[in-house]
């Protein structure tokens, strides 16, 4: 019963928040109890004209954090890495790249297997939509330098590879890669290392999600994959390739302002864990970006993934970095990463970017920090 009364009481405050906007051009309404951080930095806009960014990865450098690198996507181009300034430190133009994801200390061999020789490696993973692939590289931890590490590339046998995630099993330490495609294909393969310096690959899985999917992150520590139904929410399936994929839960629904809706505006698009490392594996959150009002909703990374609200980006007060719309893809760390990001950073790709001077300019990435968005949200 008094679940019922909350859920009127908040209907009703949609009512209201739909009365009040009449322009039908533009967002969907925000929730009421929306928070607005802004962002901290930006990166150079993407070579791609028009849709272009769209996923970063956040790679963690556990020697030197400030000196940690975000990997993100122009989807006309390829790769580009940044800096935390938000400044190019490498780029490739292997492909048109649609989402990217990062897993760092993977052990590869060299001299058949030895394992004297093992080399904790970063490995990046990224749905090529040029050549249906998934493209798997090394990334060099001191320029950013990315370089293929398959022994042959993994075909997607996708019509249109677009969202991936890593996830790396702490049952066994396996390595796997996610990959959807737009007509709701999921498929899983994992990597493994030839002995010889690099990675093969093997099918696990393949099945629907039913509509089109593309955002995606894996718990490594809890052995789940969430993975976003543009249109319909957020599911959690189990990430180990024995897991049935016929078991699922809800995490949250599109239809914010239904009756019958959650507390996202289609489409949902990227999905990103805050998972401190040394923290029980319950602890953190789940984000997600509800595209459709330009806001991020946060849940309890524990089940039933309470929600934890809603915020928006919006322009800084000095005026140099524009607040964020129509949020593609991101990604968050917990890890500190210097003065600017003491509770770690979230990265989401910016629909439309702005000069200083206001004037449109090709998509970006904007940098925020978490100790933001928890104290706007009154997260402990
Ligand atoms: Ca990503
Ligand atoms: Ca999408
Ligand atoms: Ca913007
Ligand atoms: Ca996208
Ligand atoms: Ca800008």
């Amino acid at each position: 019963m008094t679940l019922k009364i909350s859920h009127l009481v908040s209907v009703a405050l949609f009512a209201a928040t739909f009365a009040a906007c009449s322009d039908d051009e533009g967002p969907a309404p925000v929730p009421s109890d929306t928070v607005s951080v802004t962002p901290t930095a930006e990166t150079v806009p993407v070579k791609g004209n028009k849709d272009a960014a769209d996923d970063p990865a956040i790679w963690v450098n556990p020697d030197d954090p400030e000196q940690s690198l975000i990997i993100g996507t122009d989807k006309k181009n390829g790769l580009v890495v940044y800096d935390l300034s938000g400044a190019i430190v490498y780029q490739n133009a292997d492909g048109r790249m649609n989402n990217v994801d990062v897993r760092s200390g993977y052990p590869i061999t060299t001299d058949n297997g030895n394992p004297d020789t093992a080399t904790p490696t970063i490995i990046v993973a990224a749905t090529n939509r040029t050549s249906k692939t998934i493209a798997v590289y090394a990334m060099n931890p001191n320029t950013g330098a990315l370089s293929d590490i398959m022994v042959d590339p993994i075909p997607s046998n996708m019509e249109d590879p677009y969202g991936l995630c890593l996830y790396r099993s702490a049952v066994n330490g396996k390595l796997y890669v996610y990959a959807n495609d737009k007509d709701g294909t999921v498929s899983q393969w994992q990597l493994y290392d030839n002995g010889l310096g690099q990675l093969r690959y093997t099918i696990q899985r393949i099945w629907s999600v039913g509509s089109q999917p593309e955002g995606c992150v894996a718990d490594d520590a809890n052995g789940v994959v969430y993975i976003g139904e543009e249109g319909k929410g957020i599911w959690r399936y189990g990430a180990e390739p024995k897991d049935s994929f016929n078991e699922r839960t809800s995490v949250d629904k599109t239809g914010l302002g239904n009756a019958s809706g959650g507390h996202l505006a289609a489409d949902v698009e990227g999905l990103a864990l805050y998972a401190p490392p040394a923290a029980a594996p319950d602890v953190g959150y789940l984000i997600a970006s509800s595209q459709g009002n330009h806001t991020y909703v946060v849940y309890d990374r524990a089940v039933p993934h309470a929600y934890r609200g809603t915020f928006q980006i919006v322009d800084n007060s000095s005026g140099d970095v524009d607040g964020v719309q129509e949020t593609d893809g991101l990604d968050v760390v917990s890890a500190p990463l210097g003065s600017d990001y003491p509770a770690g950073l979230l990265v989401v790709q910016d629909g439309d970017n702005k000069t200083v001077d206001g004037s449109d300019a090709n998509q970006n990435f904007k940098y925020v920090s978490w100790a933001d968005v928890a104290e706007a949200l009154g997260l402990e």
